[in-house]
């Protein structure tokens, strides 16, 4: 029976670990966020992030754009927090509605106060191996595996996705810590024959079901980031079927209660370490 990575647990103790960082700084860490619309789902992410902000004793201000605002309004307002000197992290809420440039408006975000590590300046620093900010969710995985003592060097890593946003940077993340890396998405001919190899299994698909036991190395780490909506009970379920895999595997994290809540604190984190390089303190990233 597979250990419970506990996401929840973990995050409340490095928040309560944050603000007490945050109280010895001379000013307190600020971040922006902008919202672009009334996506329901966006609004609570949101909402989610000053509640957060409230519990480290970061400073957190709101913006609410209409969803037909152009993207000069966007950029300008971008502007504008890019020099405030209060505001250490500018962060826009994603998804933007289909008449907005996703990447013009990311490009926009100084790369300075960048929280969420999107601006190409960052991804390319990523990519080079330098430390730094990185992706909330790879930046929270990172914690629990260390936080469960699970090692990454000389692992076989498979990495299930190869969004921009979780799967490229997580592969990154497990590279700079010496894992070797296998890649699959969607056109990925044989799918078990690669995620069976797995000492590190990460599956951020956004397909419920897609792993099964007999798709899991015995004693392998599963990370299941997926947060998948049932249409019927409205909860939320991963890619992995988490009751058959935590009988062979090593560790587990659950859906609800794993990579999500990790997600946000390393917002936090994020926030901390801009607010700390801006205050002239340095930095200490992955
Ligand atoms: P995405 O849709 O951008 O990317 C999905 C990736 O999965 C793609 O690279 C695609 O090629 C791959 N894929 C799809 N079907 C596949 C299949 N059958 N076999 C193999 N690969 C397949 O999604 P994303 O933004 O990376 O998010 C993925 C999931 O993670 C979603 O469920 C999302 O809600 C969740 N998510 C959770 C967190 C968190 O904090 N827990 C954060 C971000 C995303």
């Amino acid at each position: 029976m597979a250990i419970i990575l506990d996401g929840k647990a973990l995050a409340a103790s490095l928040r309560r670990k944050y603000r007490e960082e945050a109280a010895h700084l001379p000013r307190r860490p600020g971040i922006a966020v902008i919202l672009v619309g009334d996506d329901p789902a966006s609004q609570l992410y949101v909402k989610n992030k000053a509640k957060d902000c409230e519990e480290c004793g970061f400073f957190s201000r709101r913006f609410d754009l209409p969803a037909d605002v152009s993207e000069e309004a966007l950029i300008g307002t971008i502007n504008k927090l890019n020099a405030m000197p209060a505001i250490d992290g500018v962060l826009v809420q994603l998804p933007l509605p289909a008449s907005i440039n996703e990447r013009r408006i990311i490009e926009a975000i100084a790369p300075e106060k960048d929280v969420d590590a999107f601006h190409p300046l960052n991804v390319g620093r990523m990519v080079r191996g330098d430390s730094g900010i990185w992706p909330c969710t790879p930046a929270g995985i990172g914690e629990l595996l260390d936080a469960y003592q699970i090692p990454v060097e000389g692992k076989i890593c498979v990495m299930v996705g190869r969004s921009d946003i979780v799967g490229k940077p997580m592969g990154l993340l497990l590279l700079r810590r010496n894992g070797t890396v296998i890649y699959c998405h969607s056109r990925t001919p044989d799918l078990a024959a690669l995620t069976c190899q797995a000492d590190i299994l990460i599956v951020a698909a956004g397909c419920p079901g897609l792993i099964r036991a007999d798709m899991v190395k015995p004693g392998a780490a599963v990370i299941d980031v997926a947060m998948n909506r049932d249409p019927v009970t409205g909860k939320f379920t991963g890619d992995v079927c988490f009751d058959e895999v935590k009988e062979l595997a090593s560790h587990i994290t659950p859906v609800p209660g794993g990579v999500g809540p990790m997600t946000r604190a390393m917002l936090m984190r994020n926030v901390l370490l801009l607010a700390r390089e801006h205050m002239g303190l340095g930095q200490s990233g992955e």
